[in-house]
This record gives C-alpha cells, structure tokens and sequence, in this order.
C-alpha cells in the first residue's frame, strides 16, 4: 500500500515513510492510495488484538505480521489500558451506544492512537535504517498531549516537545502534561490559544532552513498530531470493534447499518470512522457534532469553511479548534481526489482564512455526514439527563455527541457515540451537571463525583495530585523556535 498527498505534490511513500515523516513535506497529508476492504463482523471471540492485526495488516502493507502484532500488542496491554478489551461499550438507551474510548492511561480516548504510534514510528525508522534522532513537536488543546507524552516517554531515539495554550486546557490536563516524567518529554505553555499553537508547530515543520540547522546535529522533526497517518490508522479499529460488540451482544444483527455520532475538533476521530465506513463497516450516517466553535457543522450545512470568527473556551476544550487539519483528507476523498483544487481551497484558507467548495461537493458531503452543535447550557443538560435516565457518568465531550445525535431526524438506526474522555477528566464540569454545584477544586470535584456516581475514579488520575511538577515553561508563541532549539541544544 502506497501513500499519496492530498496536494499532489509528491511522489508515492510507503507506510513507513508516510510515518517517518508525518505530513507531507511541502504541505499537504498522507492518505492511502486505495482502501482496502475489511470484513466488518468478526467471530464473536475476536479479541481487540485480532481486530487490530486484521485492519492494519493491509494499510501498512511494509510492515510485516509480526511486526504490526509487536506494536500492537506493546501498546494495548493491561499496564496501559484499564480493561482488557481496550475499549468498552455501554448502552444506555434502546437506540443509543456508548463506546468508551477512555481506558488507556492518560483518560482521553487519544491513548488508543497514541499508544501504538510511538512503536509504529520505531519500527519505521528501523525498516528505512534512519539514524537521526527524531523530534516529535506536538500542539495540543489539552488531550493530545498528555496521551503523546505517555506514548513517547523514553522511547529510544525520540524526543517530544508539547506546547499548550497557557489558559486553553483544565487544570487536571495542565497537571497531567507538567508532571509528566521521562527523560526524553519536554513540555511549554504558551500565551495564545491552540490555533496559534497548532499554526506555529506548523510553521516549524514547513520551515526548511530550520529542518537543515537541525539535520546538521542530527535531528529531524516529526508529528504526533492527527494528521500523522500512524496516529490516525489505530483509529480505524475501534469502529470495527464497536460494530462486532454490538452484533456479539445481540444489540444488532450483523449486515445492520448504524451510525456513529463523534464529537469532532481537528476532524480525526470522524475521519477514521469514514475510512471504517469505505473499508466495510455498515455505517449509514457520521454525526459530526460540534460544540459552540461550530465552523464544522456550519461548513457542512453551509459548503463555507470560515475560521474568521469568535474563538470561545467552553468545557469540551479538546474541540476549541478553528481550523480541522484532516478535513483536507476528506475533501481530497469526496471530491474525486481532486488534488489542484484541495491545494487551492487551503492555499486560501491560509491566506484568507477561509474556503467555498462546488454545491454538487457539498451535496456528497451532506448525504454522508449530519452535522450540529449544540450549546454549553445543553451540555449540562444532557450530561443530567443520560445520568439520570441511565444512571450513567458521560463527560463534557462526549454530551456533545449524545446532543447533536437526539437533535437530529430519526432515522431508526442503533447510533453509537464515541467517548472520548473519562467523566472524571472533566469532573468540575460534570458535577455541576449532575449534582448543581462546583466543588472547592478539581481533585474534589472527582471525589464527589466519585462518591455520588460509584463510577471508579480512572486509575489515571488518581494519584495525580501528588505527583512532582517536572515541567514549568511558559512563553511566549514567537519564542518557540528558540525554545525547541535550545532543548536541542543548539
Ligand atoms: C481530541 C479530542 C476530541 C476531538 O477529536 P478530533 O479527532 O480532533 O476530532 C474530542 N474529545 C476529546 C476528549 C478529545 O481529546
């Protein structure tokens, strides 16, 4: 399987060079050349490891069996992830799932990914024999980098330096990523929101004389966002997983079309249930659920992406993104592959700040996706409501997928809504939700929270209160060239 840009701009690499490298250097993302087809309904003792071996066998064709079964069976293990299954469902009405995508360490469902990327990318290097010694530069809105600290922490031959919005995560993310140990992590906050975050790494990596001082030392930059097509395969196969439990619980039969409803930020959760989608699982529609920052749900009833609006914080902080980095993976996918016209739509979206695509694309896009978002009042309430119906704990983000999805027309179908965070990560929040009242700080919040849901505290942040702040950087968002320069020691 060969891997191609969304822009057209350069030739053909193997998985393992589409990994090495992370994005494709002059711009543009890594998408595979063709999908292949996966049978979506497994013999009921399938276990997770299985799955996983059956749906990343043929996209990352150059790696051999044993060496995909080594990676996955590094990363999905009873020390990283709280269940054996790795990720868990719940039903909590007739026609309503929740897939539980929390259970590796860091809470968030961005484990599932980011603990196999890491021995991917190791791998990867070892098959093309690259020496250099790899600097992984991560933005993040709070989730990612936690999950890619713990990914990458004392990997041989990687270092990672995570930057985040000084006032753009919760405090329980802040703690999480500055406590982080490990020789190799190194950890920023900065002065600007995630946009600004997210477009400076950018700018780091498109920086070519840059790339050329480091490679002198021996350094080479590489991503651990979502645009790295090894953190977005992984992705692809808890939608497998979470079709085969319901058919093996008896919820659904198999053949029976669902939907997914995916509380989206950056574009890549959605994405991956897409690929699911072409590559075989009976998916009718992908809700794509936004919270207050809507300029996804307003492209897709609108055919106009426009990041020039008000930026809000709200308390699903991991989807405070105005500009959806694996969108371009799609547009690429429904417009015919078409890559001169996704290199123009993001040559302005980079220059104006904005795009329109063709009415018949926006149509396609429209029979594929629903899109909404809902407000921070709703969130509140539908966090209430699943408690007090099903007597079940949901988290800030993932209340936004169970309200865009009963907001929509009924169309008959099982919905499963991805979960993407322990209620726990976002305790403050959803005690409010619950029990009407904010506790003194975050660590009571989840005692409280514990106390009145039984819900298990996630072993992840447990003990976090107690551990050493290692990390205690902030700066401002022109110095984190110098910044990454001088952990490099140069
Ligand atoms: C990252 C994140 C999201 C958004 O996922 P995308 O792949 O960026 O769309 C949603 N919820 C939580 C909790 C996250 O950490």
């Amino acid at each position: 399987m060969h891997y191609i840009s969304t822009r057209g701009n350069y030739p053909a690499v193997s998985a393992a060079e589409a990994i090495n490298l992370g994005m494709v250097p002059r711009g543009g993302l890594f998408v595979p050349e063709r999908l292949p087809a996966v049978d979506p309904a497994p013999a009921a003792s399938e276990s997770y490891h299985q799955t996983a071996q059956r749906v990343l066998e043929p996209l990352l064709s150059d790696f051999t069996s044993p060496e995909i079964r080594a990676c996955i069976e590094a990363a999905y293990n009873e020390e990283s992830f709280d269940i054996p299954d790795v990720t868990g469902i719940k039903q909590i009405s007739e026609r309503e799932t929740v897939l539980e995508l929390w259970h590796g360490p860091t809470a968030a469902f961005k484990d599932v990914a980011l603990q196999i990327m890491p021995h991917f990318l190791v791998t990867a290097k070892r098959k093309l024999g690259k020496q250099a010694h790899t600097v992984i530069l991560v933005a993040t809105s709070g989730d990612t980098g936690k999950a890619a600290l713990e990914g990458f922490k004392n990997c041989e031959g990687v270092s990672i330096i995570v930057f985040f919005p000084d006032d753009g995560v919760s405090e329980i993310q802040k703690l999480q990523m500055v406590t982080t140990d490990g020789d190799n992590t190194h950890v920023a906050a900065v002065r600007g929101n995630f946009d600004d975050c997210q477009t400076a790494v950018k700018s780091l990596f498109g920086d070519e004389r840059l790339g050329r001082l480091i490679a002198r030392e021996g350094f080479v930059f590489s991503s651990a966002n979502s645009i790295n097509w090894g953190r977005l395969c992984p992705q692809i196969v808890y939608y497998y997983r979470a079709y085969g439990a319901l058919v093996a619980q008896g919820i659904i039969q198999a053949g029976d079309q669902i939907n997914f409803a995916v509380p989206t930020g950056n574009f890549g959760n959605i994405l991956a249930g897409w690929y699911a989608k072409r590559m075989g699982v009976p998916i009718n529609r992908l809700i794509c659920a936004s919270n207050k920052n809507n300029v996804l749900s307003d492209f897709i009833w609108t055919g106009r992406y426009d990041r020039n609006r008000e930026f809000f914080r709200t308390m699903s902080p991991s989807m405070d993104i105005l500009i959806s980095s694996n969108l371009e993976r799609y547009l690429f996918e429904i417009s015919g592959r078409d890559a001169g016209s996704v290199t123009g739509w993001y040559e302005k979206l980079a220059r104006d700040g904005g795009f329109m695509i063709p009415e018949d694309l926006k149509g396609a896009m429209q029979r594929e996706l629903v899109a909404n978002w809902v407000d921070e009042t709703r969130v509140l309430e539908t966090v209430a409501q699943v408690y007090q119906d099903a007597g079940y704990v949901i988290d800030t983000h993932t209340a936004v997928g169970v309200a865009v999805n009963r907001d929509r027309e009924d169309d008959g179908l099982h919905t499963v809504i991805d979960s993407t965070a322990s209620p726990y990560k976002f305790s403050s929040d959803v005690l409010q939700a619950i029990a009407g009242r904010k506790a003194a700080d975050e660590f009571q919040s989840i005692e409280q929270l514990c106390r009145i849901s039984g819900q298990p505290v996630h072993r992840g942040l447990a003990n976090l209160r107690e551990r050493p702040i290692r990390h205690d950087r902030v700066i401002d968002i022109g110095a984190m060239r110098e910044t990454v320069l001088g952990i490099l020691g140069m």
